[in-house]
């Protein structure tokens, strides 16, 4: 079937460059021009602090898309930032069978997780976090936007997550905490939440570890996946998506990891904003030019044909071109409705 977890998947030794990203975070050679004199508490500082990175695949699902291919669902990623014994994941994913790979590959680390974040709170980024919470014996934190979202998530899961992925997602209950200051460490190295707005959904944050140069970008940046466009429909098009991204190009990080990403891609800071933007740019310009959401879906396509994603590609688009004068519960009909 395609699409459905292997044993195999995500495992850092297969990745072109994950291998490369992790020693150079690791060890730190690699001096950048501007970094000549680095000081001995900054090199410090870095040795001692990693990260790796897991890409879940996409769940099984029934169904096609208006051009006939199979629906699949996007592929997730979570991070996993890690000094010399503890450690911290973020966005743990969606159903029983992610978690499964997922706590496994964290459990061959060997390390201690002490905090699970989750980025926003869209379901296929958290739902699986009580799992693995259980599992490792961990906390959950996030931004109180998203544990607000969290909460409207669980609700909507009859008649949204448990259509689509039927039987497949845990119990799924909100126990996420805020941290005072949105920070919080993994040996003494800061881990900075950063609310950044309306991105894909209502409220979003980053994770910004300074130490790694790092962001952890959840859906507020994309790489080389068909971003999800519905939530332009709720707030009058993509400006405030734009402000976050420009929230998260002042941290001026080196890495960005993604949300949803293509795991054969790397995870330049600088390129990752420049297709993000890039792909509102676009959008708005075929929202102009497409009449209906599907010509909207084959003109994404025929721009963007390595893109994973296209389910939600057609969810996005079905929003938006359906939203179009609607109100009320008709709204919520139509924004839902690109997903069966
Ligand atoms: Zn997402």
């Amino acid at each position: 079937m395609p699409g459905s977890p292997r044993a195999d998947q995500g495992i850092g030794q297969g990745h072109p460059g994950r291998g490369d990203r992790l020693a150079s975070a690791m060890v730190v050679p690699e001096p950048e021009p501007e970094e000549v004199v680095v000081s001995t508490k900054k090199q410090d500082a870095v040795a001692s602090l990693g990260y790796d990175v897991f890409v879940n695949e996409a769940p099984p699902q029934d169904g096609v898309l208006p051009n006939g291919e199979p629906r699949v669902f996007s592929p997730m990623a979570s991070t996993l930032i890690y000094g010399r014994e503890d450690a911290v994941l973020t966005d743990p994913g969606m159903t029983l069978e992610q978690a499964r790979v997922l706590g496994d590959w964290v459990a061959e680390k060997g390390k201690n997780l002490t905090d699970i974040f989750v980025t926003h709170g869209h379901g296929d980024h958290w739902f699986a976090a009580g799992m693995l919470a259980e599992r490792f014996g961990a906390r959950v934190v996030a931004g109180a936007g998203t544990i607000a979202e969290m909460g409207r998530n669980l609700a909507m899961r009859s008649v949204l997550w448990d259509k689509v992925y039927a039987g497949l997602i845990p119990p799924s209950p909100v126990t996420a905490v805020t941290v005072p200051d949105n920070r919080f460490t993994v040996e003494g190295h800061d881990l900075v939440i950063v609310e950044v707005g309306p991105t894909d959904t209502v409220d979003s944050t980053v994770l910004h570890v300074p130490d790694l140069d790092l962001v952890v970008a959840g859906d507020v940046i994309y790489n080389g996946v068909h971003m999800f466009l519905a939530q332009g429909a709720l707030v009058g098009g993509f400006g405030p998506w734009r402000e976050a991204i420009d929230t998260v190009a002042a941290l001026r990080p080196r890495l960005i990891v993604a949300g949803h990403q293509n795991k054969q891609l790397d995870e330049d800071a600088e390129r990752t904003i420049a297709e993000t933007r890039q792909y509102l740019d676009d959008a708005d310009e075929l929202l102009k030019t497409a009449p209906a959401a599907v010509d909207f879906f084959l003109a994404k396509i025929e721009r963007y044909p390595g893109y994973l994603g296209r389910t939600v590609l057609w969810a996005g688009a079905s929003a938006l071109y359906g939203a179009r004068g609607q109100a009320g519960e008709d709204l919520g009909k139509a924004l839902l409705s690109g997903w069966f």
